[in-house]
């Protein structure tokens, strides 16, 4: 099982859609969500890992707080949520805190109950409805599954993560093109 540090971007239960920029090693506000949803659980990125988006590999950090913007959680990968957004692959680990005797019983998804995967997949349903984007949620995915996928990520940003973006995507259009669509 493995622990990692998410930084977070977006706490639990807010709506500003905050963004880490890599190369100025900022954080923006992209947009405050357009509808009224909030995040369900605290939403960062995995530093070292960079998803087919061209950004870092997004992570869900379960856990009964609300962690403040660029903070690192030690985060227990527990599995995954596979998902498209706007054509793009879009991956979200769903993982929980991992210094909080509270959770020490969570080690996969089932784990989690039941309700709480219910709002994280309802929440990437619906909270690019107004702004007229699609969104599709796949399935959950293992810890194993999200391992394997961690590991993918790490080697993409390892190779290719001093690339603009653009450069990035367009390149893993070509060798990847399964990831889009
Ligand atoms: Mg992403």
């Amino acid at each position: 099982m493995k622990t990692i540090n998410v930084t977070i971007e977006i706490p639990k239960k807010t709506n500003v859609k905050y963004e880490y920029d890599r190369k100025t090693k900022e954080v923006c506000v992209d947009r405050i969500l357009f509808g009224t949803n909030v995040y369900p659980q605290n939403y960062g990125f995995i530093k070292e890992a960079l998803d087919y988006d061209g950004d870092e590999l997004d992570c869900l950090v379960i856990a009964d707080q609300s962690f403040s913007c660029g903070i690192k959680v030690p985060t227990r990968i527990l599995g995954a949520m596979e998902m498209i957004d706007d054509g793009e692959t879009d991956t979200k680990l769903i993982g929980v805190i991992d210094c909080d005797p509270r959770y020490a019983s969570y080690k996969t998804l089932n784990d989690v109950p039941d309700h709480c995967l219910k709002e994280i997949k309802d929440f990437f349903q619906n909270y690019k409805n107004l702004q007229n984007k699609k969104v599709i949620v796949k399935d959950f995915k293992s810890t194993k599954w999200a391992e394997k996928e961690y590991d993918t990520c790490v080697k993409l940003m390892k190779k290719y993560g001093s690339l603009e973006k653009d450069e990035f995507i367009a390149k893993m259009h070509k060798l990847h093109p399964e990831k889009y669509c």
